[in-house]
């Protein structure tokens, strides 16, 4: 199996175009160690050709310029992507669809019922999409044990739960969460059964996700905050980072802690925010990551299982 990160980076992607904040302001001025990402997104192929999408990212223009193999050129309009799923319908995980409406072929976007009716109701970008592309929609089964997969992406299969989170502030029900407002997903190469588990908003490991997530040989999640009181500590929100569905690293119950029950599989954060200081590659707070072998996902890393 083939993943592909295509932007490692939170809404606002790092630098945020209004934020000075010390790692944006940084990056810009290039005085601290790290490197620009863009909003968050994977491919993931299991032939090499065909690619499931995971979220559209207001990047994604960007991102599959950055990526030959998700345009293999076969024929006069033509992509490797063949298939988009959607892990909840936050902006900054399907605003790119808007930029991949060209093209006589429907999209084929697979979202669960709650995501479809926000994507429909409060956002209208599925409906609009109509008169354009089209789509043809699947739906997500979240149940954790019904897998299924994508006719045209060979060789992955697909298993999805629900995770405990909160809708996009736009949507009619954002104060009443249901299931399936947020999914996690646990990705399979049929051929070598090698599983990868992506979830890059995780408010907390419930206990139905550890007989998923243990399964897999890469674990990708949640990694938008260092501390659950970042946004407030610096002033930039009222909000706890667990209030609004990201689990932070450090502290008790915190993603370390979390992470190291899984052993000795491979760990991946993703889904960065630009105040995070595991941006700055010299940080103690990375350092420390290193010390769990937790890794820090960035644009371009290619991970093969
Ligand atoms: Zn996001
Ligand atoms: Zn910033």
């Amino acid at each position: 199996m083939h993943i592909h990160v295509l932007g490692a980076a939170a809404g606002g992607g790092f630098p945020q175009w209004n934020c000075n904040c010390f790692n944006c302001d940084g990056l810009r001025k290039g005085t601290i160690k790290a490197t620009k990402r863009t909003q968050s997104s994977i491919c993931v192929s299991g032939d090499g050709v065909n690619w499931v999408l995971f979220n559209a990212s207001p990047d994604v223009l960007q991102q599959i310029q950055d990526f030959a193999p998700l345009q293999p050129g076969r024929a006069i309009r033509d992509s490797g992507i063949q298939a988009i799923i959607l892990i909840d319908a936050q902006i900054d995980h399907t605003t790119g669809l808007f930029m991949l409406r060209e093209g006589k072929v429907k999209r084929e976007i697979y979202c669960t019922d709650m995501v479809y009716e926000d994507l429909t109701s409060g956002n209208q970008i599925l409906n609009i999409l109509g008169h354009y592309c089209g789509i043809n929609r699947h739906d997500v089964p979240i149940d954790g044990n019904t897998s299924f997969e994508i006719p045209n992406v060979p060789n992955l299969r697909f298993t999805a739960v629900a995770l405990k989170s909160a809708a996009p502030p736009y949507s009619p029900h954002r104060n009443d969460p249901h299931p399936g407002d947020t999914i996690g997903v646990l990705i399979e190469e049929i051929s070598t059964g090698k599983k990868c588990w992506y979830s890059p908003g995780l408010g907390e490991i419930e206990p139905h996700l550890p007989p998923l997530m243990s399964q897999a040989d890469c674990i990708m999640v949640d990694g938008t905050f260092w501390t659950n009181t970042e946004m407030i500590d610096m002033g930039l929100m009222t909000k706890t980072a667990r209030s609004i569905g990201h689990n932070p690293q450090s502290g008790e119950g915190g993603m370390i802690e979390k992470l190291n029950e899984f052993g000795d599989v491979r760990k991946v954060l993703i889904h960065i925010n630009n105040t995070n200081p595991i941006l700055r590659e010299d940080s103690a707070e990375r350092a420390i990551l290193d010390t769990h072998k937790i890794e820090v996902a960035y644009d371009g890393m290619d991970i093969i299982l």
